[in-house]
C-alpha cells in the first residue's frame, strides 16, 4: 500500500482524515472507495495458493480482510499509536475474538470490578463454561492486583472510565504489575476514545472498542475495533475472528466508521465541553445526591483523570436523592433527551444501568460491583448545552417528589 506512513507524524485530526489513503491511487476519488465484495479473484492458481500459505500479500475473502476494512484498521492503529488494527462486527465481537484467541482451559482472567453488562455476562457465564477462571479485583487500587495475580493469570482486563459508574484504572501501574507476571493487558477504551486516552502508550497490549459509540458517533452502526502488536492482531484475525467467532465488520460499516473518525476530534471537544457544563450543573442541584464525572474537583479519582485523560470525556453517572423512583420519573419527563442505551451519539441519551445495560448482573452482583440501583447514566450529546440543561431542569423531580422513598 502506498502512502501508509506519509502522515504518521501529523496531528491526530489530520491522521483521522488522511492516514494511509492517497486519492491518486484511486482514480482521484477524494473519499476512499467502498469495496463491497465477499471474495477476491486470484491472478493465477499459484498466486492464490501462495496467499493461503501466507507467502504473498493480498486479499482472499472478506472474512479475513477487505480493503475498506483495511484502511479503517490502519486509521485506528495510528490514532491509538499501535502497530496494527482489526475491524470486527461489534464491540462484543472484538472482546470475544480477542479472548477466544488468547485463552485456554485452566487460564485465569483478572478483571476489574466494573464491566459493561454483556462483557460481564461473557466472562461470568461464557468463558467459565470452558474452564477459564474469572477473578474480579478492584483495580482502582493497583495493590489489589499485586495480591490477586499469579502465574495462572493470562489476561488482565479492564475499562477506563468503566461503564457505567465512571471508575478509572491507572493503565500504567496495572500494566507494569501484569507484565511482571507475563499477562496480557487488555483495555476497553470505548468511553475515552484515542482522542482522550491512548492505552498502548501507557503499556497496554491490546485495546478494544465498541466503535458503535464515539468512533462511529452517529448512532447508525454497530461495530468493533481492536489494536495491538502486528503479531497478536494477526493471530486474532486468523483464529478468533476468522475461525472462532466469524465476527467480521461489513465493508459498508467500515465506510461509516471511517466517516465518523474524520470528525472524532471535533465531536469529542464539543462532547467534553458540553459534559463539563452539565456535570457542574448537576452537582449544584440539591436534588442530586452524587455526580460521577472525572472532570469534577469533587471526583475521587480527579488526579488520575488529569494524568491519564486529555479531557474528562462526556459520560456522566449520577444519583438522585429520591433514588430509583425519582430517577425513573425524571427519565419519563425528558422531552429532547432520549431514553436509550448506547452512547457517544450526537443525541444526548439517558438510561438506567440496573434495569437496562447492567441487568446481566444479579442485584447482589451489582451491589458487590458498585453499580447502585439508583444510578442514572447520561451520554452528553452535541446539542446546544443550554437546551440540554433546560430539558434536565424541567424534568428533575423537585420538592417532596425529590425525596420520595424508594
Ligand atoms: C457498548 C459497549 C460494548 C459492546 O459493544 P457493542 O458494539 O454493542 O457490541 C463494550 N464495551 C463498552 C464499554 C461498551 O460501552
Amino acid at each position: 500500500m502506498t502512502n501508509d506512513n506519509k502522515n504518521s507524524t501529523a496531528g491526530f485530526a489530520t491522521r483521522a482524515i488522511h492516514h494511509a489513503y492517497n486519492p491518486q491511487d484511486n482514480e482521484g476519488a477524494l473519499t476512499p472507495p467502498l469495496h463491497l465484495t465477499s471474495t477476491f479473484a486470484f491472478e493465477t492458481a499459484e498466486a492464490g495458493g501462495e496467499m493461503f500459505a501466507g507467502d504473498r500479500a493480498g486479499h482472499i475473502y472478506s472474512r479475513i480482510s477487505n480493503p475498506t476494512c483495511d484502511l479503517l484498521e490502519k486509521r485506528i492503529a495510528t490514532l491509538e499509536g499501535a502497530e496494527a488494527g482489526l475491524a470486527l462486527a461489534s464491540g462484543m465481537g472484538a472482546i470475544t475474538a480477542a479472548l477466544w484467541t488468547l485463552l485456554s482451559p485452566g487460564d485465569e482472567v483478572i478483571v476489574d470490578k466494573t464491566l459493561y453488562g454483556c462483557t460481564f455476562a461473557f466472562m461470568q457465564h461464557g468463558l467459565t463454561k470452558f474452564g477459564v477462571t474469572i477473578t474480579h479485583c478492584d483495580m482502582t487500587d493497583p495493590d489489589n492486583l499485586v495480591e490477586a495475580i499469579s502465574d495462572k493469570t493470562r489476561v488482565v482486563y479492564f475499562e477506563t472510565p468503566a461503564n457505567p459508574n465512571m471508575r478509572l484504572v491507572d493503565i500504567e501501574a496495572i500494566s507494569t504489575i501484569a507484565h511482571e507476571q507475563g499477562a496480557t493487558v487488555i483495555v476497553d477504551n470505548t468511553y475515552a476514545t484515542p482522542y482522550l486516552t491512548r492505552p498502548i502508550e501507557k503499556g497496554a497490549d491490546l485495546v478494544l472498542h465498541s466503535a458503535t459509540k464515539y468512533l462511529g458517533g452517529h448512532g447508525d452502526v454497530v461495530a468493533g475495533l481492536m489494536v495491538g502488536s502486528a503479531e497478536v492482531i494477526q493471530e486474532v484475525r486468523l483464529v478468533g475472528m476468522k475461525d472462532m467467532t466469524g465476527a467480521v465488520m461489513s465493508p459498508f460499516n467500515a465506510m461509516l466508521i471511517l466517516r465518523g473518525l474524520k470528525t472524532l476530534a471535533l465531536r469529542m471537544d464539543r462532547h467534553c465541553s458540553n459534559a463539563d457544563v452539565v456535570a457542574d450543573w448537576l452537582e449544584a442541584q440539591p436534588e442530586v445526591l452524587k455526580v460521577y464525572y472525572p472532570g469534577l474537583q469533587s471526583y475521587e479519582q480527579h488526579g488520575l483523570a488529569k494524568r491519564q485523560m486529555d479531557q474528562p470525556g462526556a459520560m456522566i453517572a449520577f444519583e438522585l436523592a429520591g433514588g430509583l423512583e425519582a430517577g425513573r420519573s425524571m427519565m419519563n419527563r425528558l422531552e429532547m433527551i432520549q431514553r436509550a442505551v448506547s452512547l457517544g451519539d450526537a443525541e444526548t441519551l439517558i438510561q438506567h444501568p440496573a434495569s437496562m445495560t447492567h441487568s446481566t448482573y444479579t442485584p447482589e452482583e451489582r451491589a458487590e460491583h458498585g453499580i447502585s440501583d439508583g444510578l442514572i447514566r447520561l451520554s452528553v450529546g452535541l446539542e446546544e448545552v443550554a437546551d440540554i440543561l433546560a430539558d434536565l431542569d424541567q424534568a428533575l423531580p423537585r420538592g417532596t417528589e425529590a425525596l420520595a422513598a424508594e
